[in-house]
Parts: structure tokens; sequence; C-alpha cells
């Protein structure tokens, strides 16, 4: 869809922008633009993100969509790089002039006002050689219209004709919509952008311990529905590292997980917070699932890590 320039920005790089944002300007809204050559982008920290790995962002319950707004597109190829072309209704010619129009009644010769010769004050009509003398009795000045100087047609609106780049022509009422929200961040991607911080501390020293990790993997479940792993480590079998932190959206998220880890045939570590320990021991298999209670985040990294250890290890 909207690839070309924009498509450089890697997924990863834009949870690191909206990262970054959530710390310097957590209530920003991102609105969608147009961007010539580009498509639709959103403003990320100085950077153009296309609409697509928004969307991804979106998924990852990093943002959160507002309102849509519309964008003309091409309905035969939905590009969203549009002309206008004003045409004569008549001959469908483009050559075109603007001018103030005047109207002679008696002749019914209607033409710019330039076309009308003056005489000492008045206008003469060029068709019938008559003068024009009193406004709105004689002739009449009905606005600003349009001549062709092909057909020599005077019409008030000329036919409006969009052209995409692919050199489709189509009328306006034919025109595609298509809609883009804007975007607020998200409460988890606050909480989200610590934890990928001290996950991606845990993830470089399992990687000198030998064992390969992957942040925000993306994981296809039994039902072939794709899951979001904040760490995906690659053991044998693999162990998935979860999180739930958030206290406004504990209990939904909680039932978002419980369904996430019933979809994915693997171990998992859930990090908690204290308080939601006991709920969540209750409703899942030990065998599986390690529930990891931490009072201070910052203990994350080495909890993970011994737990990590502890599953792998025979
Ligand atoms: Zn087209
Ligand atoms: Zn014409
Ligand atoms: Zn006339």
């Amino acid at each position: 869809m909207d690839e070309a320039a924009g498509g450089e920005v890697k997924e990863a790089e834009v949870v690191m922008l909206l990262s970054a944002l959530a710390m310097e300007e957590p209530q920003r809204e991102l609105k969608p633009e147009y961007k010539a050559g580009v498509g639709v982008v959103y403003e990320v920290s100085g950077i153009n993100v296309p609409a697509d790995k928004m969307k991804i962002a979106e998924e990852k319950g990093l943002l959160e969509p507002l309102k849509e707004s519309s964008f003309a597109a091409c309905p035969r190829c939905g590009s969203l790089i549009l002309k206008i072309m004003l045409k004569c209704p008549n001959c469908q010619g483009q050559s075109l002039i603007k001018s103030d129009i005047l109207v002679h009644y008696e002749c019914g010769f209607s033409a710019p006002v330039e076309e009308f010769h003056q005489r000492e004050g008045r206008y003469l009509c060029p068709r019938c050689r008559k003068e024009l003398k009193r406004v709105g009795i004689d002739y009449g000045r009905p606005g600003i219209g349009f001549k062709c100087q092909i057909c020599g047609q005077v019409f008030q609106y000329p036919m409006v004709v969009l052209s995409c780049d692919n050199g489709h022509e189509f009328r306006i009422d034919e025109v595609e919509l298509k809609h883009y929200p804007s975007y607020r961040l998200s409460s988890q991607l606050k909480i989200m952008r610590r934890i990928y911080d001290l996950l991606s501390i845990a993830r470089t020293r399992l990687r000198f311990k030998g064992i390969e990790s992957e942040l925000l993997a993306k994981v296809k479940g039994k039902s072939s529905m794709n899951h979001i792993i904040p760490l995906f480590v690659r053991t044998n079998p693999p162990i998935i590292v979860d999180f739930i932190l958030d206290e406004k959206t504990f209990e939904t998220q909680m039932l978002q997980t419980l369904v996430k880890l019933m979809d994915l045939d693997v171990k998992a570590i859930l990090v908690v917070k204290p308080f939601m320990e006991d709920k969540i021991r209750r409703l899942i298999n030990p065998e599986r699932v390690r529930v990891l209670s931490v009072a201070n985040e910052y203990d994350i990294p080495d909890l993970v890590i011994s737990e990590v250890l502890s599953i792998a290890e025979p």
C-alpha cells in the first residue's frame, strides 16, 4: 500500500520512537498526513512513520485509535497521488480562461468582460453590435465563469476531473476514500517503555550465556492468530516472557494474556505485580506458566534470567 521511502522504518524502530515520545510528550496526538511520494505517514519524533507500521503498533496495543481522517484515492489503483484537472463540459478541452462574465440578454451572447468593447464607458456586444446600457435590464453580470478557448463555450462551473499518477481519470463522485485514524499513546506503551528497556537488558545477558531471544516477537498460535510476545526466548521448548503491570487495565489484560497462553503451546514466564499474584495463580497451570511477582521493576532482568535458566536447564 504505502511503501516507498517510508518503508525504511523498521517495526522495532517504531516501538523505540513511540517509547521516546511516551517519555517526552505522553499526551501527543499523532495525526495522519499525506506526503507526496511516500503516502500517508505519521510524524513521530521527526521521523515519518508509514500508516501500515502504525497499524502494527496499534495491534501490539501501543497505540489507541481516535477519530479517522479520509484521504482521496483513485478508485482503480488506490493511488493517493492525485491531481485536479478542469475541463470544458462541452468538448472536454483543457484550455480554459477564468473571467468576469457578461450576458447580453437581447441576443443571448455571453463572454468574458474583456471581449465586450467599450465606447464612452458603455459595453458593446461583439455579436450584435448593440450597446449594453443598464445592468440587470439589457445585460447581466452573473459573476465569475469560465470560457473554453477551443469550442468557445462559456459556463459557470468547469467539469472537475481527477487523475492519478498512473493516468487513471475519474469524476469527483467516483473517488474512493481511504480512512486513517489519529492515535494517542496507550497507557500500556508507557509501562511497556520501561519494561522494554529491562527486557532488553535481560536479552543481552542471556546472549552472553548463549541463549538467543527476540524482543516483541510475532508468534503464530494454534488458532493461526499472531501474538506479539514481549520476549521470546529461543530455548527448546521456547519460553515466552510476558507481563501484566498496568493496574488500570489489569482485569482485561489478564484475560487477554490467558487467551494468548492457551493459544501458544509454550512454557511461559508471566511477570506480575505482587497484588495480582494470587488471582493469577488460581487461573493458570503452574507446569506451563511460572508467575514471577516483582515488587521492584528493576529486578526484572535478574529474575527473568534465573527463571529462564531454571526452565531451560534439565
Ligand atoms: Zn489510478
Ligand atoms: Zn470546449
Ligand atoms: Zn448582443
